[in-house]
C-alpha cells in the first residue's frame, strides 16, 4: 500500500494550504503518456513544431483545403466541374492509413503491414477480395505504390483520392487506362503542393485566422510552465516566416502582460526548416529581416526576437547551445518530427496525437464493455487450449479403443469436447457483438488510430517506436512540472507474463 497524505489532523488554514497545492489529478484525455523514460530535469531545451502542433486548426480548414485543391484541379487538370458537388465528410479517414495508387483503395495496416480494413474508393473492400489482392503481400512503405497518411493535412487528401477514384469508376469508358488511380493520386498531390506553396490557401487562412486556427487561452501558461527555471524553448516549423507571424501573433500576443510578443517566448525561432531533411542536410541558417527577408549577415548565436531560416540539426544545435538528448521536440508529424528526429539525432520526442482525446473518450464510456471483452478473450485462450487438450485426449483413448474402460473413457471426453466447443463458440459470438458495440463509436470505416483488431496499428506500432511520450495538445504540458519523471510501464515480452492477462 501507498501510504496517502492525510491533511484532516492539520488546522484548517494549514488544510487550505495544501489543497491549493496539491494539483487535481490529471483527466486521462489530457495526460501525457510514456513509451520511454525522460526526466525533464534533465532537459535544456523544449523545441515546438507549429502547425498542427501549437496551432491547432479548426474542422474550417480541411473543407477550405479541399475545395482550394478541387478548384485547382479544374482549373488546371482538366476534371470536371461536377467533382464540387460531392459535400466533404471529414469524419471519412483517420491518420495512419495507407493508399494503394495502383488500385484506388485505401487501406488500414496492422503492425506487420497486413491489410485488417480497405476501402475501393467509396466502396466498402469485401473480405475475400482484400484478402485475394493483399493476403500473400505485406504493404511495403518503401514501395512507390503506397503512401502513408501522416500527417493531419493528409487526412482530407485521402477523401479527395476516394471521392476522384469513386468518380472515375463511375463513368462509362471502353477502354480503362491502368494507370489511372496513380494520375488521381499524382493530380491530387501537385494540386495541395501548389496552393500550400503559392500561398493560395495561406492567404484565405490568415485573411480570417479565428475561422482557422483555435486560440487556446492554456497555451501560454503551459508553455512557460514547462519551461520551468531553466530550460529554454524555441520554435522549429516548416512554414515560412510571414505565415508563421501571423499564426503565432494569433495564438500568443496578448495572453500574458509579461510577454507582448509571441517572440519573447522563445530564444529560437527557425522557420521555413525544411522538415524532415533538416535532419540530415547540411544547409547554413540565415537570418531574416523585418520583412522576412533573408540577410546575408553570418549567424554565430540565436538571438531573442530574430526569425531565422532553414539550417541543419548540428549547426543548430550549436547555435543553440544545446546538445542531443538535452533536447525534447514536440511535433505532430510522425515521420518529419518524430521518427527522423529520432533516426538521425538523439532528441528526445513528444508527439501530438489529437485523436487521444475521442478516443479516449469513447473508451471511458465503454470502459465496462472493455473489461468484460479483456474477461471474455482470457476465457477463450483457456476455452481453446482446453479444447485442443481434451481432443488430443479423446483421439488417444479411441485409439486404445480395444478395451471397454477405454471405451467408455473416450466416449466420456468427447462429450465434455462438445460442451468445451459450444462454450468456445458462445464466449467468440459474444466477444463479436461486443466488439462491435465498441468499435462503434470508432471511425465506421477504419476504427480506431492505434488499434487494427487485436494488434497495434502501423500508426500505433510507429508512435511507439519513436514517440518518447505522446499527448493530445500542448495545452497539457500546463500540468506537467519542469522536473517531471516520466516512467514508462515496464515492457514485458510474453515468456515474461507470470498470469494469463
Ligand atoms: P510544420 O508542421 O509547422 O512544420 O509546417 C508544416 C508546413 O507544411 C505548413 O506550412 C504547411 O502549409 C505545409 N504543408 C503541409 N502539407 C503540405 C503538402 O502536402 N505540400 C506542401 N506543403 C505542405
Ligand atoms: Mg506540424
Amino acid at each position: 500500500m501507498v501510504p496517502l497524505l492525510d491533511p484532516s489532523p492539520l488546522p484548517e488554514a494549514a488544510r487550505a494550504l495544501i489543497a491549493d497545492l496539491v494539483a487535481p489529478s490529471v483527466p486521462r484525455h489530457q495526460q501525457v503518456f510514456v513509451n520511454r523514460n525522460l526526466r525533464l530535469g534533465g532537459i535544456e531545451a523544449i523545441g515546438f513544431d507549429m502547425d498542427y502542433t501549437i496551432a491547432e486548426y479548426t474542422p474550417a480548414m480541411e473543407t477550405l483545403q479541399v475545395r482550394m485543391t478541387l478548384e485547382r484541379l479544374i482549373a488546371t487538370a482538366g476534371y470536371p466541374k461536377a467533382v464540387l458537388e460531392r459535400p466533404y465528410d471529414p469524419a471519412f479517414a483517420i491518420r495512419g492509413l495507407v493508399i494503394d495508387k495502383q488500385l484506388g483503395n485505401i487501406l488500414k495496416a496492422d503492425a506487420h503491414r497486413h491489410i485488417s480494413r480497405g476501402l475501393h474508393g467509396f466502396r466498402q473492400l469485401p473480405k475475400e477480395e482484400r484478402r485475394a489482392l493483399y493476403r500473400t503481400e505485406r504493404v511495403s512503405m518503401r514501395s512507390d505504390r503506397y503512401a502513408l497518411v501522416d500527417t493531419a493535412f493528409a487526412v482530407p487528401e485521402t477523401w479527395l483520392f476516394a471521392h476522384l477514384v469513386d468518380l472515375e469508376d463511375s463513368r462509362r469508358r471502353p477502354r480503362r487506362d491502368p494507370a489511372r488511380y496513380r494520375r488521381i493520386y499524382d493530380d491530387i498531390r501537385v494540386a495541395i503542393d501548389t496552393i500550400h506553396a503559392d500561398e493560395t490557401l495561406k492567404t484565405v487562412i490568415r485573411a480570417d485566422i479565428g475561422t482557422y486556427i483555435r486560440r487556446d487561452p492554456a497555451l501560454a501558461d503551459a508553455l512557460l510552465r514547462v519551461q520551468g527555471e531553466t530550460k529554454r524553448l524555441f520554435l522549429l516549423t516548416n512554414s515560412l516566416g510571414n505565415y508563421t507571424e501571423a499564426v503565432m501573433r494569433h495564438l500568443l500576443d496578448g495572453l500574458r502582460q509579461d510577454r507582448p510578443s509571441w517572440r519573447d517566448y522563445f530564444a529560437a525561432v527557425v522557420v521555413g526548416a525544411r522538415k524532415p531533411s533538416f535532419f540530415s542536410s547540411t544547409d547554413h541558417t540565415v537570418a531574416l529581416d523585418d520583412a522576412f527577408r533573408p540577410t546575408k549577415k553570418r549567424v554565430r548565436a540565436f538571438e531573442r526576437g530574430t526569425l531565422y531560416q532553414g539550417g541543419h540539426r548540428a549547426e543548430f544545435e550549436q547555435l543553440l547551445g544545446a546538445h542531443g538528448d538535452r533536447i525534447l521536440y514536440v511535433g505532430d508529424h510522425i515521420y518529419g518530427d518524430i521518427l527522423r528526429s529520432k533516426t538521425h539525432s538523439a532528441w528526445r520526442t513528444l508527439m501530438i496525437v489529437p485523436e487521444l482525446e475521442a478516443e479516449l473518450a469513447r473508451f471511458d464510456d465503454a470502459a465496462d464493455a472493455v473489461r468484460r471483452r479483456d474477461a471474455l478473450d482470457a476465457r477463450r485462450r483457456t476455452l481453446d487450449a482446453e479444447l485442443h487438450r481434451h481432443e488430443e485426449l479423446a483421439t488417444e483413448l479411441e485409439a486404445r479403443g480395444h478395451t471397454q474402460a477405454a471405451c467408455e473413457a473416450a466416449v466420456h471426453v468427447r462429450e465434455h469436447v462438445v460442451a468445451l466447443r459450444e462454450a468456445l463458440r458462445s464466449t467468440l459470438a459474444e466477444i463479436f457483438t461486443l466488439n462491435e458495440t465498441l468499435y462503434a463509436g470508432f471511425n465506421p470505416h477504419f476504427g480506431m488510430l492505434f488499434k487494427a483488431h487485436d494488434e497495434h496499428s502501423l500508426i500505433g506500432e510507429q508512435i511507439e517506436d519513436y514517440a518518447c511520450l505522446y499527448t493530445s495538445r500542448v495545452a497539457n504540458l500546463v500540468h506537467v512540472s519542469p522536473v517531471q519523471y516520466f516512467r514508462a510501464p515496464r515492457d514485458l515480452l510474453p515468456h515474461e507474463l507470470t498470469h494469463e492477462p
